[in-house]
């Protein structure tokens, strides 16, 4: 980051209140505390924040644990939502609703858990029309990363009527607004998940199907039985493994997380016998076109009596035990964050 600091505008607080990861020789912990306008990062826009999100990523930087935070003390959150204050660019007046996904904010520089956040203009997505910062936070990159995924999906190929699409991980933040979307543009949806509990729920999001962790085809040989058209997995690991080898002739399998495990243990079969292909997917560097496509994509197909009953509303104050309670696997759908 090269910019200069932008002296701050006319009344504003002298200080905000900010969740911290902290570190120090007991090791990494969340700590609230009070900062200046002059303790943000170096951009050319300021945003006064009210909501944030949850993601299984926010878990980990709040939790201490290593791979998410490149520095420390540093603001988590990777998604904020809140009105412009002032941008040296003129992009957008002061006043004007914004989200922000990505980009590094919550990892490498200060993010969402804050009441303000100094960023780089070119992040931001005006708020689509008709929609308001708790719902583009009830989606946020969980939800963001299902819309790039179905898209993914559609540009391959799987469309509607071409069988059943799996989705793995399916009661966590990306699973359930993948079945929603994936539901809401008439494909048949398997959803598979390690909560009997949550089948009731899947189904209310459109799910024809709900199966176990467990029941998924095992994966014995390189290719199984031909069942996915698509595959929407948060989980890799073996689950993606053997959602590869279970890919009908020329279905297609985007690859989102990691939940259950980074490792990828499978073979070239899948892909030259029956010309599965494997998509990546990634929300944070995701391009600007790209970025407002999916966001007018999510307004349409997910307007927020959609999104009611898959969100939890949480104040700042709750994120240091909804980060245990998501990387233990039992947050359940979406968690928007009040922040001020
Ligand atoms: P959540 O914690 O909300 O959901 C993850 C789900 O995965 C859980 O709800 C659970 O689903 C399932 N799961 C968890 N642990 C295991 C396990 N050991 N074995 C099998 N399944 C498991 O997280 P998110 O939805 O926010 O994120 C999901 C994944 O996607 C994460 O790995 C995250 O890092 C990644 N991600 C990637 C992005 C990208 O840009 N590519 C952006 C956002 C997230 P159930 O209870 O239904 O079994």
């Amino acid at each position: 980051m090269t910019q200069p600091v932008p002296p701050a505008p006319p009344g504003l607080p002298e200080s905000f209140r900010a969740l911290r990861a902290v570190k120090d020789e007991s090791g990494v912990h969340p700590e609230f505390q009070q900062l200046t306008l002059t303790d943000l990062p170096p951009g050319d826009t300021l945003v006064r924040v009210t909501h944030s999100s949850l993601n299984y990523k926010d878990g980990l930087a709040v939790a201490g644990q290593p791979g998410v935070l490149k520095a420390y003390p540093m603001t988590p959150g990777i998604d904020l939502a809140g009105t412009v204050v002032q941008d040296e660019t003129g992009t957008y007046p002061p006043g004007t609703p914004v989200l922000l996904t990505g980009w590094g904010i919550g990892e490498r520089q200060d993010g969402g858990y804050a009441e303000y956040a100094r960023v780089r203009s070119e992040w931001l997505v005006p708020l689509p029309e008709g929609t308001t910062p708790e719902w583009a936070m009830s989606v946020g990159t969980a939800g963001f990363t299902a819309m790039l995924a179905v898209l993914a999906l559609e540009d391959h190929g799987v469309a509607p009527g071409s069988g059943e699409v799996l989705v793995t991980g399916a009661a966590g933040g990306v699973g359930s607004t993948a079945v929603a979307l994936l539901a809401q543009a008439g494909h048949t949806v398997t959803a598979s998940t390690g909560r009997p509990e949550a089948a009731a729920y899947l189904r209310s999001l459109g799910a024809s199907n709900v199966i176990g962790r467990g029941d998924l085809p095992a994966l014995k040989r390189p290719l199984e039985k031909e069942r996915w058209a698509g595959v929407v997995d948060s989980v890799g690991a073996d689950t993606l493994a053997g959602a590869l080898a279970s890919t009908r002739i020329h279905g297609a399998v985007a690859a989102c997380g990691l939940a259950g495990g980074s490792a990828l243990n499978t073979t070239v079969f899948p892909f030259i016998l029956r010309g599965v292909n494997l998509l990546g997917i990634d929300s944070v560097a995701c391009p600007t076109p790209r970025r407002r496509a999916a966001w007018a994509r999510l307004a349409r197909d997910l307007p927020a009596d959609r999104l009611a009953g898959v969100t939890q509303l949480r104040p700042l104050d709750d994120v240091p035990a909804l980060a245990q309670e998501i990387l233990a696997g039992r947050v359940r759908g979406r968690t928007v964050i009040e922040v001020g």
